[in-house]
């Protein structure tokens, strides 16, 4: 298929599954890091337990990298998220455990939250609801979803963070996931390629 092959193409296999699972080690200051030569198996347990960040997943719509422009203009541009396409109204999913850091909904990302989880940042853009503001808290909500949830709260893995929607600058439903370690942009393909090897691993 042609949209898998495309996402499959820019892994870089093992080398970046030992990398970014080192990455995930400090980043996450995972309590036995003492011991290199238990790195690889740490960084399998790790990964297992992200969780995949949309429900009814469907297909990777565009990857992270160059593209020409999806809404016209012509030109290419660099495209820093993966899309992940998924019915309208899926739940979105906390990848990590970590703190809600922003919430917003003025954007071309829509409404959208930005979760820290140690050296990683994690957005989410595109979904249903707003932001909310009431006594100097900033809340995102989607009352149709059952979703509320104040800029600066803790959040468990596999929380729902909204559902997927049409806000912002957007063609179809689908989830615009965004990751950066160490405020450098990463490619989350490789980290749900990391995920994917784990889960066989274990
Ligand atoms: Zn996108």
């Amino acid at each position: 298929m042609f949209l898998a092959w495309r996402w499959c193409r820019c892994w870089i296999r093992r080398g970046v599954f030992l990398v970014l699972g080192i990455a995930l080690i400090m980043g996450l200051r995972w309590p036995a890091l003492s011991k290199p030569a238990f790195a690889q198996v740490e960084s399998i347990a790790l990964w297992q337990q992200a969780s995949f960040p949309v429900e009814n997943f469907q297909a990777y719509t565009s990857a992270f990298g160059y593209r020409t422009s999806p809404t016209g203009g012509g030109g290419s541009q660099f495209h820093y998220g993966l899309d992940m396409a998924a019915p309208q109204g899926s739940y979105v999913r906390n990848w990590w455990s970590g703190k809600v850091i922003e919430v917003s909904d003025h954007t071309s990302c829509g409404t959208s939250a930005v979760i820290q989880s140690g050296q990683w940042e994690h957005r989410y853009c595109h979904m249903s609801g707003w932001v909310e503001v009431s006594n100097g808290r900033r809340y995102l909500v989607d009352p149709d979803g059952s979703i509320r949830y104040e800029q600066g709260q803790e959040l468990p893995t596999g929380e729902r963070l909204g559902r997927v929607g049409m806000t912002g600058r957007t063609t179809g439903p689908h989830l615009h996931w965004m990751l950066k370690f160490n405020g450098e942009w990463v490619d989350p393909g490789l980290v749900l390629r990391a995920m994917y090897e784990a889960q066989q691993a274990g």
